[in-house]
């Protein structure tokens, strides 16, 4: 039997290492606290599992669902984006239900890219944005993600010929995993670039809401041009401790919905319509969840930070996102300092490097642990030194 070509040329999935390793060693009997993957460990706020509960026993929400999400659901999204902020979308046009935003990304490179073609990806970004491009044996340009641009990805350096064939560019602030943010002149910059070259923007909004010290992370369909070029990506998952769910949605441009809607048509018959009432719950119920999700992440975040400041590593706290990014000591790489934490201080944190390129040198380490636990790796990655 012979797999197809562009599976030999997918990375090994980042995630599945690591819990590989992790695995060995709990075999072991080793006591080993994963800072790995950013899964909320929080459960879902109970008035959103109460909708679910009633949902699930509607019969009628026991046949195939609408592809495209329910009529209420898609209703619910655009009256989030317009309360949030402020953005007006045609919930028929304009949304799209997904089956999570990792399922939306990636089909999005079937919807736009033919092979050969260039996808245009942060040198340090969430895997499935060149993941997807492989699959469709497409092409990944690493836009340089560096530091000193405040990990900004910067597209000015784009050669000629890479733009010629370049048809999706993926950008994602709050970002994971450096806890960047990006500001609006930024996204005009952006929009402005992609509306030149004819590309479509893809932005990955996951972590819009988990904002600290007072920052409101933005929509980029707020921006006055976007809905030209933008596709915009956002997840319940992250927002309302809801990644085994798998819900998210799509909003903006018209002709990108339509295009990633007629894939999905092909390829699934939509969420569980259930699934989706309990997500209207979530947006449109009380947000004082996601206020006291955000109070615990951002006391962890001052635990961590400070825990590797102990240790010598200057690191900044981030204003968003479940994520501390820091630069690993000078004479260590992401790999080899990663191993030291797992095996003297049996701490998981993810290598930066199995983010793209410009990674390597820094390590992420998530704040979904469970405080407890949270302190007791803080404790012993202080002990290092
Ligand atoms: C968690 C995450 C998502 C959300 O994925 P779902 O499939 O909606 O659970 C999307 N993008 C990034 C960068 C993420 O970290």
């Amino acid at each position: 039997m012979k797999t197809a070509e562009c599976l030999n040329h997918l990375e090994p999935y980042l995630f599945a290492q690591i819990d590989k390793k992790r695995d060995a060693l709990k075999a072991q009997g080793v006591d080993v606290i994963s800072l790995g993957i950013g899964d909320p460990d929080q459960p879902t706020p109970a008035h959103i599992v109460e909708a679910m509960e009633k949902a699930i026993r509607k019969p009628e929400n026991h046949q195939y669902p609408d592809y495209a999400g329910s009529k209420a659901y898609r209703e619910a999204c655009a009256s989030y984006m317009d309360k949030r902020f402020g953005v007006k979308l045609n919930p028929d046009t304009e949304i799209l239900a997904l089956i999570g935003s990792k399922e939306g990304i990636a089909h999005l490179h079937t919807a736009f890219v033919n092979p050969g073609d260039y996808v245009l990806v942060p040198s340090i970004g969430y895997p499935v944005y060149s993941g997807g491009a492989t699959l469709q044996s497409a092409h990944s340009y690493f836009m340089p993600v560096l530091e000193e641009n405040g990990f900004l990805a910067d597209f000015d350096s784009i050669p000629e010929d890479v733009l010629a064939k370049a048809k999706i560019m993926f950008l994602g602030y709050p970002n994971n995993p450096t806890g960047a943010c990006a500001d609006e002149a930024y996204f005009d910059k952006a929009i402005e670039f992609c509306l030149e070259h004819d590309i479509l923007l893809a932005h990955d909004n996951a972590y819009v809401d988990i904002c600290y010290d007072g920052y409101k992370a933005p929509s980029i369909l707020e921006r006055p041009q976007a809905k030209k070029c933008c596709i915009e990506f956002f997840s319940l998952s992250k927002s309302y401790n809801m990644t085994g769910w798998r819900i998210a949605f799509a909003a903006g441009n018209v002709e990108a919905i339509q295009a990633l809607g007629t894939v999905k048509n092909n390829l699934d018959s939509g969420q569980f319509t259930a699934i989706q009432e309990a997500a209207i719950a979530a947006l449109t119920g009380p947000q004082d969840c996601v206020q006291e999700m955000c109070k615990l992440y951002q006391h962890r975040r001052d635990l961590v930070v400070d825990a590797l400041r102990t240790i010598g590593l200057d690191c900044k706290a981030p204003k968003a996102t479940i994520y501390v990014w820091t630069k690993v000591p000078e004479d260590e790489t992401s790999e080899s300092f990663a191993t030291k934490l797992l095996e003297q201080a049996h701490v998981i944190v993810t290598p930066g490097n199995g983010y793209g390129p410009d990674g390597e040198g820094y390590i992420r380490i998530s704040l979904t642990t469970p405080d407890e636990r949270l302190l007791e790796a803080v404790r012993r990655i202080k002990e290092l030194v």
